[in-house]
């Protein structure tokens, strides 16, 4: 009974392991369509590309393309689904280097997956008020980073001594030979687990960065924010991102956020400018008023508001001062609008007559 039991175990892990619908998460009756859709999503989620030193996810890369490569191919597909995985072919069944499979699928040059990849890019907000924003600015700014160790030059090694990997004799990855039942073999390229993929042993570690080849460590830049420059503008740095010997630099991403406060009562919608105004019932019954207000022109730093005698203004009324809004970006000449709305402060009695 408990022999039964054991076989019946071994048969069903055999058989898990070669249930290609199960590896891509597709029906039984999936059309070629998701059988694509699903090998396309996950080969790239277990690229070991995006997923350096991990065995398992390299592993299920593998795994993934093994399974497209026969559900993939109607005519392997048909004697897959009738004899299951002994029904392919002979005991010498290779499968196809999952990495010229994915390159195959996703287009571009075969060897890819062995250059450098682009690292990834790294987004940072910056703030700056309105008046900023009005008449440009220049700033500069320190930002923590991932930096190639200077002391090692990015080696990781101490005495600058790396040496080769015994294991995979320098290229990082080892072909393994997994059994399935029934005597059959496949032959798989993995990472290799000595050295993580980089085919380098290193003896003597750099202190500064314990071996790691990279430090986080400060790195300055200026920006230039250009007047009337939109709000959430992303500068792009080109090759500021975090740095690995494993990798081309990404950029650095740096979107200007506009501060909340400091705008000195204006808002603004694109190239035009909003804001509020209060006038007395008096001001607003009989004119005959002038006033300055405060504006964020470094330069023209006032705008005067005024009506003449008998000029009546209503409650919530917007006036339009043409070309008194934002600067626009690629015409610095030309600027958006003002518009001031006014509202009017009701006394809580009439003494007087107004
Ligand atoms: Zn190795
Ligand atoms: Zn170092």
């Amino acid at each position: 009974m408990k022999i039964w039991l054991v076989l019946l175990l071994v048969f069903a892990t055999v058989f898990a392991e070669t249930d290609y619908y199960k590896v891509l998460g597709v029906a039984k009756n999936a059309d070629e369509k998701d059988i694509k859709k699903a090998y396309r999503s996950l080969s790239k989620k277990f690229h070991p590309d995006k997923n350096p030193g991990d065995d398992e996810a390299a592993q299920k890369f593998i795994q993934v393309g093994e399974a497209y490569d026969v559900l993939g191919d109607p005519e392997k597909r048909q004697r897959y689904d009738r004899f299951g995985a002994e029904g392919l072919d002979s005991r010498q069944e290779q499968f196809h280097d999952p990495f010229d499979m994915f390159q195959q699928f996703f287009g571009g040059g075969g060897q890819q997956h062995r250059g450098k990849p682009k690292g990834k890019s790294s987004l940072l907000h910056l703030e700056f008020s309105l008046q900023d924003f009005y008449n440009g600015a220049s700033n500069d700014f320190r930002i923590e980073m991932q930096n190639i160790c200077e002391t090692c030059s990015g080696s990781g090694s101490q005495d600058g001594k790396v040496h080769q990997c015994d294991t995979c004799k320098g290229h990082g990855r080892v072909v393994q030979t997994r059994q399935f039942g029934g005597g059959m073999q496949q032959r798989f390229e993995t990472i290799c687990p000595k050295c993580s993929g980089t085919g380098n042993l290193i003896t003597h570690k750099c202190k500064k960065c314990q071996g790691n080849r990279v430090v986080r460590g400060p790195r300055i830049h200026n920006v230039h924010l250009g007047a009337g420059t939109s709000r959430n503008h992303v500068e792009i740095l080109e090759g500021q991102g975090d740095q690995s010997p494993d990798w081309i630099a990404g950029d650095l991403q740096i979107m200007f956020k506009e501060k909340a406060e400091g705008n000195m009562g204006y808002r603004r919608i694109g190239n035009n400018l909003y804001r509020d105004e209060a006038l007395t019932l008096k001001e607003a019954l009989h004119g005959g008023w002038e006033r300055q207000i405060a504006f964020l022109d470094k330069i023209e730093n006032t705008i005067t508001l005024s009506k003449k005698k008998g000029e009546v203004v209503v409650d919530g009324q917007v006036d339009t001062i043409k070309g008194r809004g934002m600067p626009l970006h690629d015409h610095y000449d030309e600027h958006g609008d003002l518009f001031i709305k006014y509202h009017i402060i009701y006394p809580q009695q009439i003494r007087d007559e107004l």
